[in-house]
């Protein structure tokens, strides 16, 4: 995400060894042609590639090489309306359309509608992909000079979504880049990338946040991010690193809503094998044959369609949570039953990581995968 407050790398939180690299690159005048951004969801990879737009093409940078954030390319890049700053991303389904009629004001709506965060859009509302007729375009502009800046800058969010033939598409130009142009691939599943995408790429890492940045850059946006400062505390300690996954919960009725369903999961597993965990498998027909409802399976499983991938992130992160919690407070009165809780946040880990890293899993055979395990883990 990009607020206005953009002003160069200072203005980024976190992230010291990515931007160290950066800055090393430009002040040794060897900034990659193509880079990728890899790193977890929602800590800002996104705002370090438009911070860097703005370094490279500030009119008046300050003396430590850094943007000044005030000039009016440096505004431009912040507002995400620079004309050689382009961000490619996946495509509203339905995509406004802009007449000579409409006001400016409505205009300017449809500008914001299709800038907004992919996050903060129903997964319904926007196509799977990056698509081949976006990057066709994209490469249609490719052999005019820049408007204004010295440097183009294209950023690809969520580059794993490019599609097989897109990529391809673009393969030759990130082989050879025109001169003066910038490409920013950013993910968090550069696994999901073609291996001749990732092996054009000078890769830089992103970590998780300190807590204390996520807290900062909640604090900071929160007006534009729609935060209530009454639950920042428990918003940093559920995002867990990630302003992203903070803000996944900051809808208390979801938040309600995930925690129930995870309350569902604990109590099947607290009473044995029935309940939930009879519903899995075989058992899920005899039990709708039986017109009796296993709810938290379903729920579960409804939350493993795509549509619903991030709500279950966040699911499974409440668990995960929940049995890390569990395990530290048991840790000396009951040893055992805080080992078996910590053998179950784990197994909950390695489901999110599996999760994360390959999008051509079947999501629900990885989760009833999960759920068994859950029930027989031992300490
Ligand atoms: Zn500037």
């Amino acid at each position: 995400m990009v607020t206005a407050r953009l002003a160069g790398f200072r203005s980024v939180r976190g992230h010291g060894a990515a931007v160290a690299l950066l800055r090393r690159a430009i002040e040794n005048d060897r900034v990659s042609s193509v880079y990728l951004f890899a790193g977890p969801a929602g800590v800002g990879k996104d705002r370090v590639a438009h911070a860097l737009a703005q370094v490279m093409n500030c009119r008046a940078p300050a003396p430590d090489g850094d943007a000044c954030g005030a000039c009016d390319l440096c505004d431009k890049i912040a507002r995400g309306v620079h004309p050689d700053v382009i961000v490619l991303q996946r495509d509203l389904k339905d995509p406004p359309e802009d007449s000579p009629k409409d006001s400016p004001k409505l205009r300017e709506e449809n500008a914001k509608l299709r800038a907004m965060r992919r996050e903060d859009l129903a997964e319904a509302d926007l196509k799977q992909n990056i698509t081949v007729e976006q990057v066709e375009e994209l490469l249609a502009r490719m052999p005019f000079r820049p408007h204004e800046a010295a440097t183009r800058w294209v950023i690809f969010r969520d580059a794993e979504r490019l599609q097989p033939a897109a990529a391809n598409k673009l393969l030759k130009t990130l082989e050879e880049p025109p001169r003066g142009s910038h490409f920013v691939l950013v993910s968090a599943k550069p696994s999901s990338l073609l291996p001749t995408i990732r092996s054009r790429c000078q890769l830089v890492h992103f970590g998780l946040l300190e807590a204390g940045d996520v807290a900062a850059v909640l604090r900071e946006s929160a007006a534009e991010l729609g935060v209530d400062l009454a639950h920042l505390e428990e918003l940093v300690s559920l995002g867990d690193g990630s302003v992203g996954r903070a803000l996944e919960f900051k809808n208390r009725e979801r938040l309600k809503e995930r925690q129930a369903l995870v309350d569902e999961i604990l109590a099947a597993l607290r009473a044995g094998a029935p309940g939930l965990f009879v519903a899995i498998g075989e058992k899920a027909r005899e039990y709708a044959q039986a017109g009796e409802k296993a709810r938290g399976y379903d729920a579960l499983m409804d939350r493993a369609q795509e549509a619903n991938r991030q709500d279950l992130d966040t699911v499974l992160l409440l668990l995960q949570r929940h049995f890390r919690n569990e395990a530290m407070q048991h840790a000396n009165v009951r040893p055992r039953n805080a080992a078996v809780n910590a053998a179950r946040a784990d197994i909950v880990r390695e489901t999110q990581s599996m999760l994360d890293g390959s999008s051509n899993l079947n999501v629900q055979l990885v989760i009833e995968a999960m759920l068994v395990r859950l029930r027989e883990a031992r300490a």
